[in-house]
């Protein structure tokens, strides 16, 4: 039997049938849509006698740098959660989990579960593996110590209570791929800390390549940013860019496994090997590139995240991307965006390197015309918003809604049916250097602003179901009888939001004048910004 189970809840297992942002559903509250909803949409990776054969990439690099850092392969196994007692028994030294949400505190979980009034989906899978686990270890006595680790690591920190009540012996809160193997050794020896945080940074060549697929073929082309938004956990870490070679190699493997798909992970993919650290031009040849590279194994490739304005900053490399992948009207690029607030004051204040090479000022326009430059190259952004920003205003709140309007009308003018987005309002959560202010509360916060704010994002989702679905679901047809299903469940969320606002005494019909911004990238072949003219 192994000394180190690895593995996570099962909610970072299912594969979702695929569906685009399904990945989502472990936020929604469980306490508002009925379990089966869950059941049906869920189907599990499979494994090979218990063994997760894709497992999410961040436990696949702890797989990895224990691998490489003295640990036998047959001592450390990465278990599917449903068949993880199997592994367990006297010689197991330590239980491991990755988690991403699991105290259900993540922002888009506090969105869902009307900031936390309800449960999701995600917490109530974590904690009954972790009682499972529990079971295991008084049924028959064993020693092993159990260990939470992951970007959600700290929400197990944060809530001492109940991590008390789960039993779990250390949590682990940083960057491991370079001292995984001391601390997991520190831990069998019982002289680590109860959290361990680990305050330094694995540099390029520690940074290990995996040995085994990962999710959804999930791999990391860089990991931090840069852009510094003081709100913001992966602003925190250095940014380093994983050479070539290395990205490569994990497409080979998970290519080799049968995933024909690379979800190429980053922060911002426009931010790969950018040189200029002032402006934040993208280094369009890098990037490039590195799709070129892609490619060579499979024509689905996808980038996880970017920022609006590297896009717009150089409209040239989207097209050049777009043809690298063969994205056209039945091929779309998907990619998660930053819209986070129309406002110019509060993006200077608290991301004030989000927009560049524009400026602050600028702002609401690179939104209008990213979007533009995104959806005529057929890349489909799913934007996020924040609520509840420290220090917004009625006015900037409102903005964004009327934000929301304008790109609607104005893409809808100049794109036709080739016009896509969505918008996701998420709750401010106190994280990155923003640590110390409030968790944004949904029932006691919410004003007519940030009312019409969420509205009209959710009144966009709306005619996205029922305009953009028909196209993502073309080609996977598990997915045609639930598109009555998602059109009637979209238009019940936004007549819910409606009464809900009405009922507190606000005015979904409010008039909002469009903003005064257009979409005029193509007359103006002009790089750098219009900001920035002058400075060259
Ligand atoms: S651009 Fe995104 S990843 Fe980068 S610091 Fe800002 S919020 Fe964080």
């Amino acid at each position: 039997m192994p000394r180190i189970v690895l593995s996570t809840d099962e909610t970072l297992t299912s594969t979702y049938h695929d569906v685009p942002l399904l990945d989502f559903l472990g936020c929604a509250p469980i306490d508002k849509l009925p379990n089966c909803i869950f059941r049906i949409l869920d189907s599990q990776t499979p494994d090979n006698n218990g063994s997760l054969t894709m497992a999410p990439y961040g436990l696949r690099k702890i797989e990895a740098a224990l691998l490489a850092q003295g640990f036998k392969r047959k001592e450390v196994v990465v278990a599917h959660p449903r068949k993880i007692e199997q592994f367990i028994d006297d010689k197991t030294t330590i239980v491991a989990l990755y988690e991403m949400d699991p105290m259900g505190l993540g922002p888009v979980s506090m969105m869902f579960t009307n900031g936390g009034k309800w449960t999701n989906y995600t917490s109530v899978k974590f904690k009954e593996l972790v009682e499972r686990i529990n079971r295991v270890r008084e049924r028959k006595g064993y020693k092993f110590k159990l260990v939470v680790g992951g970007p959600g690591a700290w929400q197990v920190d944060f809530r001492k209570e109940e991590r008390k009540k789960l039993k779990i012996d250390h949590v682990i809160i940083g960057e491991a791929d370079h001292v995984a193997g001391d601390i997991f050794r520190d831990i069998e020896t019982g002289n680590a800390n109860e959290t361990v945080y680990i305050k330094s940074w694995p540099r390029v060549d520690e940074i290990p390549t995996i040995v085994a697929p990962s999710y959804k073929g999930l791999i990391e082309v860089m990991r931090g940013c840069g852009r510094g938004c003081r709100f913001c956990e992966p602003n925190l870490r250095v940014a380093r860019y994983l050479p070539l070679e290395k990205i490569e190699e994990e497409i080979k493997l998970n290519i080799t496994a049968g995933i024909d798909h690379a979800w190429l992970h980053s922060e911002d993919i426009f931010l790969y090997k950018v040189e200029d650290k002032k402006n934040f031009y993208p280094n369009a040849e890098a990037v490039i590139e590195l799709f070129e590279t892609a490619t060579k194994y499979t024509k689905n490739v996808n980038p996880t995240h970017g920022a609006i304005a590297g896009a717009l900053a150089n409209p040239g490399m989207i097209e050049e991307i777009s043809r690298i992948v063969g994205a056209n009207g039945r091929h779309w690029i998907g990619i998660q965006v930053g819209f986070e607030t129309a406002s110019p004051e509060l993006i200077g204040k608290y991301m004030n390197n989000k927009m560049k090479p524009f400026s602050p000022e600028e702002w609401p326009w690179v939104l209008l015309n990213g979007t533009y430059v995104l959806n005529k190259n057929y890349w489909f952004p799913a934007y996020t918003t924040i609520l509840g920003l420290p220090g917004e205003t009625e006015e900037d709140e409102i903005m964004t809604a009327q934000l929301i309007i304008t790109i609607e009308r104005e893409l809808e003018e100049k794109l036709g049916n080739r016009a896509h987005f969505t918008v996701t309002p998420l709750a401010f959560i106190p994280m990155g250097l923003l640590k110390d202010r409030e968790f944004f509360n949904v029932e006691e916060m919410m004003t007519e602003g940030r009312f019409l704010h969420l509205y009209h994002a959710w009144r966009h989702l709306y005619k996205e179901v029922i305009r953009g679905l028909p196209m993502v679901m073309r080609g996977n047809p598990f997915l045609l009888p639930f598109y009555p299903l998602a059109r009637l469940g979209a238009r019940l969320v936004v007549e819910h939001i409606r009464k809900w606002g009405i009922r507190r005494g606000f005015n979904p019909d409010k008039r909002l004048e469009p903003l005064d911004v257009r979409i005029d990238v193509d007359e103006h072949r002009w790089y750098p910004a219009p900001s920035l003219i002058e400075a060259y």
